[in-house]
């Protein structure tokens, strides 16, 4: 099946969780914008550096630099028959950059799916989150924890949490959001494809709910 499709959410709703099941279910790929600057920060290329600061105090990176990242990935073969944007566009000029470019190569986004979670849980769910450095793998210190304290699961990477799951920097994140990224719902549900979804119980459940919202025909 062909999807082209966009997780929307505040920080901690569960888009990176969701969008690696369902990758591992479609066999597309999740492109996700942060994990795409950690890696640069990581590595200390230019845009790294320049990306550094606004990631550390929890404020959005430039239009043009996100943009950029995205036009380049979404040029890769992998991205053919679809792909999951997980935390793109966060605003609404990266929205109609990302309208253009998939226009240009005769494509479209099919679904928005906005998870939806209240802003009292996000912060329990951030300031738990640990990540996998080998596999990227997401976990949460009570609500999804690892068999063993500090391991994943999966590839028994080391697991980490994120210098910016810090209280102060959440705090700033879910600030960002409510003005920079939450009229992107707007956008796309003038275009009728915003598919809310409860954000809150079972991973699993919600998983459910998404792929329900994927088969069903409009
Ligand atoms: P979360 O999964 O908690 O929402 P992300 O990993 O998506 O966080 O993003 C981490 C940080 O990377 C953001 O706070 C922001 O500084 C930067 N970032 C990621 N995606 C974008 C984007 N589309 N536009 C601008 N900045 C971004
Ligand atoms: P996002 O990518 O939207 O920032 P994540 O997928 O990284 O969100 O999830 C944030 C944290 O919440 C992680 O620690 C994850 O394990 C946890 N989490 C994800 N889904 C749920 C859920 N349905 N209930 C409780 N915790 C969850
Ligand atoms: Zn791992």
């Amino acid at each position: 099946m062909n999807f082209n499709i966009v997780l929307l959410g505040p920080p901690g709703c569960g888009k990176g969780t969701q969008a690696k099941m369902l990758t591992a279910k479609y066999q597309i790929p999740q492109i996700s914008t942060g994990d795409i600057l950690r890696e640069a920060v990581k590595n200390k290329t230019p845009m790294g550096i320049k990306a550094k600061a606004f990631m550390d105090s929890g404020k959005l990176v430039t239009d043009d630099v996100v943009v950029g990242i995205i036009q380049d990935r979404l040029k890769e073969p992998d991205c053919e028959s679809g792909f999951i944007l997980d935390g793109f566009p966060r605003t609404v000029v990266q929205a109609e950059a990302l309208d253009r470019t998939l226009e240009e190569a005769g494509k479209k986004i099919e679904h928005a799916i906005s998870i939806e979670v209240d802003d009292a849980e996000l912060m329990g769910r951030l300031t738990g989150r640990r990540t996998c450095r080998s596999c990227g793998a997401m976990y949460h210190v009570m609500f999804n924890a690892p068999q063993k304290e500090g391991i994943c699961d999966a590839c028994g990477g080391e697991l980490y949490q994120r210098d910016d799951d810090q209280e102060a920097t959440i705090r700033n994140r879910l600030e960002v959001y409510q003005q920079q990224t939450a009229p992107v719902i707007g956008y796309y549900r003038k275009k009728n494809i915003l598919r809310p979804i409860k954000g809150t119980g079972g991973i699993e459940d919600i998983l459910k709910s998404i792929e329900d919202v994927l088969q069903r025909k409009e």
